[in-house]
């Protein structure tokens, strides 16, 4: 009587092992990919090292050159090349962890190819994507920039394939080159990215280019959204660099809402939530149109006027626009030894308080007035907790 086959035991030797895949033309690895890391798992199934195998992970597509493929730090698969060198020793004891890297848009296909006694096999094929979602930002307006007191002051997000930003008309899309051609001054740009190194940064990038070629923008909740001198704290108006802040808002949270895992959701949400009240980045207060009395108020409405111009003549959506002054103004007295208190104080927490007039200085006191808001502005990325600034 024959003995009974175990039903996987392809080649009748009495064990079931990676011998059967083989002869049965099965790869014997299972390649898990890790849908919250993006990371591959390669585990090796009963196939010892004596079978004198090789393991080789391979890329296909227009996009081989731009995708690294490591093993901790070390590097597997490089930039441009096609094929890796045999890792079937590496796979060998423990699980084989790779992680996908990659500095520039491109997407290929790889896939593990296994090579024994002239047969090869390959796994199935796992596309892979790595995109850019960068934040650039020009010098657009030299009367701006003074007002602010910064060298940037627009912003939008350059996702390789065209840049999104807010102008007169809105949410618009168009080329890097037709965003440095607004500049006013054409050396003054910088680029600032999510850190490399943040928890999953990878996969909100990925998340932010999938919302803007999809056009799934988080848009301000107002009825007239745009406006330049909008506050930081709420997202019913806003100007260009809140706009690009709250896309990567939105991408983290669209992130954190497809984590599977309940412990990589935890630590996405310790590290992403909260840091600035919620926000990726702080907000900057702003005391700006100091002048005598009647000034700010002057000021902002006639900078109000002069942008409501421009957009008009520009043709943009009027209804959609308004630069109305969302901060506060705050009027004092101006006497020897400095500013005095004139009733209304600023409520920002770190703003300087006037002290109360001295009653010896009342006649030599002028009424003074200076406009305060916190804001989002090009300086709160740069150098902040989240984004870093990179080559241009
Ligand atoms: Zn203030």
């Amino acid at each position: 009587m024959p003995r009974a086959k175990l039903v996987a035991d392809v080649n009748d030797d009495g064990v079931c092992d990676g011998q059967d895949d083989l002869d049965k033309n099965y790869l014997p690895l299972i390649v898990a990919v890790n849908e919250d890391t993006q990371e591959l798992t390669v585990k090796k199934v009963g196939l010892p090292a004596s079978y004198g195998a090789t393991l080789k992970l391979k890329k296909t597509g227009s996009g081989t050159g731009k995708v690294v493929v490591k093993d901790g730090n070390t590097i597997i698969l490089d930039e441009n090349i096609s094929e890796s060198s045999d890792i079937f020793s590496k796979a060998e004891n423990d699980d084989l962890i790779l992680t996908l890297e990659g500095a520039s848009i491109g997407g290929c296909t790889l896939e593990l190819v296994l090579s024994i006694n002239n047969t090869t096999i390959a796994s199935d094929q796992i596309m892979v994507k790595v995109v850019r979602s960068d934040v650039v930002f020009r010098r657009g307006n030299d009367g701006l920039a003074t007002l602010i007191g910064e060298t940037f002051t627009h912003g939008g997000i350059d996702w390789e394939i065209e840049i999104v930003d807010v102008g007169d008309f809105g949410i618009q899309q168009g080329s890097l080159s037709d965003f440095e051609a607004e500049a006013s001054n054409s050396s003054l740009k910088a680029r600032v990215r999510l850190k490399k190194e943040s928890y999953m940064s990878r996969r909100i990038w990925a998340k932010v280019f999938d919302n803007m070629q999809s056009e799934n923008y988080a848009r301000p909740t107002g009825a007239k959204p745009w406006n330049l001198f909008t506050t930081y704290d709420n997202y019913e108006t806003s100007n260009c660099n809140e706009f690009v802040h709250e896309q990567f808002r939105k991408a983290v949270s669209d992130v954190y809402s497809e984590i599977i895992s309940l412990s990589q959701s935890s630590l996405f949400a310790f590290i992403y939530s909260d840091p600035y009240n919620g926000k990726l980045v702080p907000g900057k207060h702003k005391v700006t149109f100091d002048s005598r009395i009647p000034g700010a108020s002057m000021a902002v409405v006639a900078a109000r006027t002069l942008l409501y111009v421009r957009a008009k003549k520009e043709g943009a959506v009027l209804t959609e626009i308004e630069n109305h002054f969302e901060g506060q103004i705050i009027p004092y007295f101006l006497a020897p030894g400095g500013r005095y208190a004139a009733g209304i104080q600023c409520s920002h927490p770190q703003c300087p308080k006037y002290p109360e007039l001295p009653l010896r200085l009342f006649i030599l006191a002028t009424d003074w007035e200076e406009a305060h808001i916190t804001t989002t502005t090009p300086e709160c990325f740069l150098g902040s907790t989240f984004f870093e600034t990179i080559t241009y």
